[in-house]
């Protein structure tokens, strides 16, 4: 016979399916604000319901179900992840933070455990950033760091602004600021797919976040002097995109030489693009990501070293302009440790790894402490149909979380009779 845990994980895996039919087009896509996000709300809003939780939005439009603690009064635990997708998305990134929240909260009722702290399930609505160009409007709204004039304004392709959008689908964008959660939260958990290959390529289901690696982007403009690909003797030569070549290679090994960063050149145009024609100008860019904001800026120095040797050497003009910069978040040391604890009593083996791409979590640090629980996704896809998680995989995160949860709850009541 199922117990509880697998019996959650099967209505948890036949509800990502359903979700997955609230969407915008052919395939799945559900954009901020949009019908889909509408459908989204109400089938998630439902369930909620029925596992006894109190449901509303706020003024970005995220989901909040609630749960009451035995101790009223105390700081709520959020838990939660995103309900909106990119383009011809998968139906897991985000959607199963939200659900396998839901699903751990039934687990604890299944086996009667009562929480004395109150949790909060968040559904955000706009973690990708694809309908209107801002991103984490939910998260940043909650956590009461959102520029409230320049996220209204912001247009999507059609030409509707995020605020009229907002204001149609029954939230408040002029009381965007205004959702700031006070008093701060007691933290936010998030799980989520990984959306990379490192947890298969260990043979492991689940791995606790350290942090989401900050960002810096770059783009870089070589100016050498064009000439006939004939005439000009080797020797002569500023071509730009030899240059540029070599610019290149030494960001890959520089970022390559540095624990857990990334450095990506993902761009790269030379001009005038001609057959018979020495390059004059080159222009790529560069995306640098670490796990701490003092190590991106080390890297980023050698390599910001590394291309003045290179155009010294070339003879070249080299222009470098930070376009972004997005600091690093560290996950919360406590509940790391909390949730390899809990990974630990389930039977679940944990690595640490950060995270490269951003999640709602990295806006939540600033409101909360926060941490992170990532699962495997097959081969890791996502952004794409092929999007896959185990059903296994899922219930073992599953456990994870409602372990974490009962494990606060015995801190706070031990705390208690200390007291
Ligand atoms: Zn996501």
């Amino acid at each position: 016979m199922a117990d509880a845990a697998e019996r959650a994980t099967t209505r948890l895996m036949a509800r990502l399916d359903s979700l997955a039919g609230c969407t915008d087009g052919p395939g799945l896509t559900r954009l901020y604000l949009s019908p889909a996000h509408a459908a989204a709300i109400r089938l998630v809003s439902g369930w909620m319901r029925d596992a006894g939780l109190a449901v509303r939005q706020d003024a970005a439009a995220t989901l909040i179900g609630e749960q009451a603690g035995a101790h009223p009064g105390t700081p709520p635990l959020l838990v939660g992840s995103h309900l909106d997708t990119v383009r011809d998305a998968g139906r897991y990134d985000g959607a199963f933070g939200v659900l396998a929240g839901l699903a751990a909260l039934e687990l604890l009722r299944d086996e009667g455990a009562r929480l004395p702290f109150a949790v909060s399930l968040l559904g955000f609505g706009d973690e990708e950033g694809v309908r209107f160009p801002v991103t984490l409007t939910g998260s940043r709204a909650l956590a009461g760091t959102l520029d409230g004039a320049r996220q209204r304004a912001a247009l999507d392709a059609d030409g509707v602004s995020l605020g009229d959008a907002l204001a149609a689908f029954g939230g408040d964008s002029d009381g965007l600021k205004a959702a700031a959660m006070a008093p701060p939260p007691r933290g936010f958990i998030e799980l989520h797919i990984e959306q990379g290959p490192v947890l298969q390529s260990a043979g492991l289901a689940l791995g606790v976040v350290s942090a989401i690696n900050g960002a810096t982007r770059a783009r870089i403009t070589v100016t050498g002097g064009a000439g006939h690909a004939g005439t000009v003797p080797m020797a002569g030569r500023r071509d730009a995109l030899a240059a540029a070549a070599e610019m290149i290679v030494a960001i890959r090994r520089l970022g390559g030489a540095a624990p857990d960063v990334t450095a990506t050149v993902g761009q790269i145009a030379a001009e005038p693009g001609a057959v018979n024609v020495i390059p004059g100008r080159a222009v790529f860019t560069l995306d640098l990501r670490a796990p701490s904001d003092p190590v991106r800026e080390a890297v980023w120095r050698r390599i910001r070293a590394a291309l003045a040797d290179v155009a010294g050497a070339h003879r070249v003009q080299l222009e470098v302009v930070r376009t972004h910069d997005a600091a690093a978040a560290a996950c919360d040391p406590a509940l790391q440790a909390a949730l390899e604890r809990a990974a630990a009593a389930v039977g679940a083996p944990t690595l640490r790894l950060p995270s490269g791409a951003g999640h709602d979590a990295m806006a939540m640090a600033t409101l909360c402490p926060m941490a992170m629980l990532f699962v495997r996704c097959r081969d890791g896809i996502s952004h794409h149909p092929a999007e896959h998680v185990e059903a296994a995989d899922a219930e073992v995160a599953v456990r994870v979380l409602a372990a974490l949860l009962r494990d606060l709850g015995a801190a706070d009541r031990g705390t208690d009779d200390d007291a």
